[in-house]
């Protein structure tokens, strides 16, 4: 696995131990070049799914984009990480088993949505707000930009 930090392609594993109830294997690595942490989650992929975006273009569905706009979204809320990765798996597993191997960002943003709403208002209401306003142009970086709340003026 490559260091997300340098770029080393030989780095270790410290740590190997089931997450997610069993769902996931979440394993520590460490980059002897750098120094640099970080972990990785083994799962199950049922099929590989394509996202069609609302301009037609197609692209393979990217698990981490879709955490990202979710911890994005939930960014300062009381929320503990573990139960995002639940979240995330939980929506992965719902599209994987919608049947179809081509799902639409909108059926997606659904999902996200629905499930931020369970779990809490404010991170709903903040994605689900820039959600809408960025359905035209599908760019995702536009939208997780948009997306990340203001920074702190003088709250913790
Ligand atoms: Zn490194």
């Amino acid at each position: 696995m490559r260091c997300p930090f340098c770029g080393n392609v030989d780095t270790q594993v410290k740590d190997s131990r089931p997450a997610e109830d069993h769902v996931a294997i979440r394993r520590r690595r460490f980059c002897p070049a750098c120094g640099g942490r970080f972990t990785t989650y083994e799962r199950v992929q049922l099929r590989d799914l394509v996202v069609v975006k609302s301009n037609g273009r197609r692209e393979d569905f990217d698990r981490d984009k879709l955490e990202r706009s979710v911890r994005i979204a939930l960014q300062k809320r009381p929320i503990e990480p573990e139960r995002i990765d639940q979240m995330v798996s939980g929506i992965v597993r719902r599209l994987e088993s919608m049947g179809e191997t081509d799902i639409s960002s909108k059926q997606i943003g659904e999902i996200v949505m629905e499930r931020l709403a369970a779990i809490d208002t404010v991170a709903y209401v903040r994605f689900a707000s820039v959600y809408k306003n960025f359905q035209a142009t599908d760019d995702f970086e536009d939208f997780l930009a948009e997306l990340a709340p203001p920074q702190p003026k003088s709250e913790s």
